[in-house]
């Protein structure tokens, strides 16, 4: 191994004590989403007593840039997100949120710890690399319109531009140890579909004074599966699904209104366009034709998440030297939705998985649970991992 993964791999083991300290600070404080107050002006002190400037972005986002030799010939950024879930934590931890009802049950925590361990080697190391690191603290992953959209409105693609952006996420379903690549589309976007059928309602056993909505939202339920089965491509992931029905009538009673409402996933930003605009025609017209009418409204959510092809692959690549080839798998797609993905829509980027999982010592709980915890090794894996990812990045001739 080159002698520069080595001394990052020494750092990394180094580090890991401060790396398992700041993340149960984090764990033990969580805010949630675009409310990362305490937590941005903790990662602005840690950023400098390492000797970073820090910039604030989208009120609670925080950026710093690590400047190695000859600053301007190319810059990587790496992101981690700041935000908590309105979950309640159950776990009996020291560091347990002290947040009533606020939980890092998504490993955000994680995701800044090891971008602050990573930054630290980085900056330990920035005589022995070219180029420019920009570290990206972005805030409200786990809301809408995303921190990340935010951030790029306010620029956080320019001055300097990042010729790639990466990010690490954990993994609940993957050893600690172990991480996680897929190139290409790996997740969904996610729109979220409300629909009122109206009807006129009345007494259930008078049908033919009624215009029923409740007959008419169950054949609508059942025609849009078409959508997803005569419409989308068989090599496009999509996923129709109804998670809400309300028919607020009763056994003799017709409403005059259901309400419905679902998500739409996919892979393809052309495709999710036109599915939105047949699952209207069919809508409408389906009710019309019934003798109802609908109102229709489709919340852009956010877009699909693609892995740039060449930078995951040098990454896996580097991932593979660094870890061992055994240490790194190939990821399946995935239908959750993560605003890295505007990152994606706009620069070549890589999104891999930290393996978080440790079933000896039952840590197995999936994200976004109440006892949603990780085998903090997994930290010394990822604070060295992306330092080492960054520094191949800078070297690696692109175009
Ligand atoms: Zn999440
Ligand atoms: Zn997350």
């Amino acid at each position: 191994m080159n002698q520069l993964a080595q001394k990052i791999k020494e750092l990394a083991r180094a580090y890991t004590h401060d790396t398992v300290g700041i993340r149960r600070h984090i764990h033990a404080h969580p805010e949630l989403s675009f409310e990362e107050h305490n937590t941005a002006a903790y990662v602005e002190q840690v950023l400098q007593s390492y000797g970073l400037e820090t910039t604030r972005m989208a009120a609670t986002g925080v950026v710093a840039l690590i400047k190695g030799r000859n600053p301007e010939s190319k810059t990587i950024a790496l992101r981690a997100d700041l935000d908590a879930l309105p979950i309640t934590e159950q776990n009996s931890v020291d560091y347990k949120s002290k947040n009533e009802g606020v939980m890092h049950a998504c490993g955000h925590d994680v995701h800044t710890a090891s971008l602050l361990g990573a930054a630290r080697i980085l900056q330990d190391l920035h005589h022995e690399f070219e180029g420019t690191v920009k570290l990206v603290f972005q805030p409200g992953e786990e809301k809408f319109p995303g921190g990340a959209s935010v951030m790029i409105k306010e620029g956080v693609l320019q001055q300097p531009a990042p010729a790639g952006i990466i990010g690490q996420h954990v993994f609940p379903m993957l050893p600690a140890g172990k991480v996680g690549f897929r190139s290409g589309m790996y997740m969904a976007s996610a729109d979220e579909i409300y629909i009122t059928v109206k009807g006129k309602g009345g007494h259930a056993a008078l049908p033919e004074l009624n215009v029923d909505p409740v007959l008419i939202t169950s054949h609508l339920i059942v025609a849009l599966q078409q959508v997803v089965s005569r419409h989308a491509s068989p090599k496009v992931p999509t996923v129709l699904s109804f998670g809400k029905v309300e028919a607020l009538g009763a056994t003799n009673v017709i409403p005059n209104e259901v309400k419905v409402e679902g998500t739409f996933r996919t892979m393809d930003e052309v495709w999710r366009k036109e599915a939105h605009r047949r699952i209207r025609l069919l809508a409408e017209g389906l009710c019309e034709s019934m003798g109802g009418s609908c109102d229709i409204d489709i919340k852009f959510g956010y877009p699909f998440l693609k892995n740039d092809p060449d930078l995951t692959g040098r990454a896996r690549e580097a991932a593979a030297l660094y870890l061992g080839a055994e240490s790194v798998v190939d990821l399946d797609l995935w239908m959750g939705a993560e605003d890295f993905a505007y990152y994606s829509q706009e620069v070549a980027a890589c999104f891999y998985r930290l393996g978080t999982r440790n079933d000896e010592r039952g840590i197995t709980s999936g994200v976004h649970t109440p006892t949603f915890d990780i085998d903090e090794a997994a930290l010394e894996t990822g604070i060295g991992l992306m330092a080492w990812i960054a520094v191949q990045e800078l070297e690696a001739k692109t175009a």
